[in-house]
């Protein structure tokens, strides 16, 4: 036919990014994914992890609506809001709870399954693109005549309805042809599997696991008149784990005012799944500001659990094996410890490499594949340090801790610990919602005020050992807002 072609294998976000940039530059792009998609928001069994908490970055946020110009304001239409984190939502950090000021920055309060559903609808709408349901792929068409090439993918005979397939009587299966083939389906992508098949060595991984679980509940929130005028944080409230405390509870407004709540353990602290358990759990969190807040809540959901929760990166960017017309993306080249809510956005830019590397080698180029690798490697490194490199700051995670390792968390230590200077929590703000490289962290200016900021903490802690005041102490609940604050309301989109 002439015509070129692109598979994209799991239509969720990295997949539906990955397609939306190659729509631009094959003729045809066909994603398949062995689920069912729901009609509008709705749960879907394919990606069971949206039973917990999905927060998007700031970062993911601009990088979708830059992809799918609309995006936001479908995302309204579905009932999504938008809040200032750093205003309407309450953190407990170990220091205490963090200052509150406007970032003058609107993030958005939507489920996974909203953000998902507008995501896949503004796809459909793209000209050259087809995303098929119930096409689960089950491995692939390899060349080994010459250099290693993929052709396409195989599929069970009658799973998908075109009349492009090549069938294979013998074994009940039929092959999908196609220039680049792109491994979006998810953290337990079977790759490996089909590789070795192939006869072909997978990608060496690298796991950095916390040990870490997830257990969730949605909440049907309180009539507007029943929240008490003086909690400021509508958007949501956060309990970040302390190093000898480690559990956290996120809990976030969603759509409809529907609420999340997510509670996770490291070191095999794993909440509880049963419904009195997950209740006893949330009462004896450090801050009672969630047990109260579920007080007036409604719960609508069974409790969610999930222990899956790992750094786990395949590293295809120094593969050992050449296998042109193949790449990997989102979780199936590095999947991140949701706790620091990366996922989606990191897809969405390995997306925004491939567009660059597509322009700069061309749909047809062999070195495609290999290039392409190099820099998701490179653009995936930032949010890997952030994840996996944080989380083997934990004695229990095992793992190499390079001495640069070290160092590095001991310095975010000391950034999280003088974050009240208002110059170096924004550039946290900026850097862990993926809007600036971690490295600019570690500019002159920023590790001048960390330095201030500590020599300032450790005078304060000498006079109060001489003023024998103790320890400051941390208020239970959020300080109530001051008289110059003005009420919050939902940020406009
Ligand atoms: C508990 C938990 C909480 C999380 N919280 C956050 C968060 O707050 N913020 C955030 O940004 N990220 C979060 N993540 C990560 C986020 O879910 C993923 O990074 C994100 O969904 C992008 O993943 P993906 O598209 O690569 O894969 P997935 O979303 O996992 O999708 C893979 C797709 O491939 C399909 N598929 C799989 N195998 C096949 C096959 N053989 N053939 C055809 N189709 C197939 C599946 O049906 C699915 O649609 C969280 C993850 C977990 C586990």
């Amino acid at each position: 036919m002439g015509r070129t072609h692109a598979i994209v294998i799991g239509g969720s976000f990295a997949g539906l990014a990955a397609g939306r940039v190659l729509s631009e530059f094959y003729d045809r792009v066909t994603v398949l994914d062995r689920d069912t998609f729901p009609d509008g928001v709705a749960d879907r069994a394919g990606v069971p992890q949206a039973r917990h908490v999905h927060g998007l970055l700031l970062r993911g946020l601009h990088e979708y609506e830059r992809f799918f110009p609309g995006f936001e304001a479908l995302a309204v239409e579905r009932g999504a809001t938008f809040h200032d984190h750093t205003y309407d939502f309450a953190v407990l950090r170990p220091q205490g709870w963090t200052p509150r000021y406007r970032s003058g920055l609107k993030f958005l309060s939507a489920s996974r399954e909203l953000i998902e559903s507008c995501v896949r609808d503004l796809f459909r709408r793209l000209p050259n693109v087809a995303l098929c349901e119930r096409a689960p792929v089950i491995g692939l068409d390899i060349d080994k005549a010459g250099p290693p090439r993929c052709r396409g993918v195989v599929v069970p005979r009658g799973s998908l309805a075109t009349g492009e397939l090549n069938s294979n009587a013998a074994d009940n299966r039929e092959t999908l042809d196609a220039d680049l083939v792109v491994d979006a389906s998810g953290a337990m992508s079977r790759a490996p599997q089909w590789l070795a098949a192939a006869e072909l060595r997978p990608a060496e991984e690298t796991i950095v696991d916390p040990l870490a679980g997830y257990s969730s509940r949605w909440f049907q929130g309180p009539p507007p008149e029943r929240w008490p005028q003086e909690w400021w944080w509508w958007a949501g409230a956060y309990i970040r784990r302390r190093p000898d405390d480690l559990v956290e509870a996120n809990f976030q407004l969603k759509e409809h005012n529907r609420w999340h709540l997510t509670l996770s353990g490291f070191n095999r602290r794993y909440p509880p799944t049963d419904e009195t358990g997950f209740t006893a759990f949330v009462e004896r969190l450090r801050s009672p500001i969630i047990a109260e807040m579920t007080r007036l809540m409604e719960p609508i959901s069974p409790v969610y659990a999930n222990r899956a929760i790992r750094n786990r990166r395949r590293h295809y960017e120094s593969w050992s094996e050449r296998l042109d017309g193949f790449i990997a993306i989102g979780d199936a080249f590095c999947a991140y410890n949701p706790v620091y809510a990366q996922g989606m956005t990191a897809a969405a830019m390995s997306a925004t490499m491939l567009r660059g590397c597509l322009e700069r080698f061309g749909p047809a180029d062999g070195a495609l594949a290999r290039e392409f690798h190099r820099a998701e490697a490179e653009i995936q490194h930032g949010p890997w340090m952030l994840s996996a490199g944080v989380d083997l700051r934990f004695p229990f995670t095992a793992g190499d801790r390079p001495l640069s390792l070290k160092l590095f968390n001991q310095y975010l230590d000391r950034v999280g610990a003088a974050a009240s200077d208002p110059v170096v929590r924004t550039r946290l703000l900026e850097v862990a919602q993926l809007m600036r490289p971690f490295d600019d962290l570690f500019e002159p200016a920023i590790m001048v005020r960390v330095g201030a900021r500590e020599i300032a903490q450790a005078a304060a802690s000498l006079s109060r050992i001489f003023s024998m005041n103790g320890a400051r102490d941390i208020p239970p609940m959020p300080p109530p807002p001051m008289a110059s604050e003005s009420p919050s309301a939902p940020v406009a989109a």
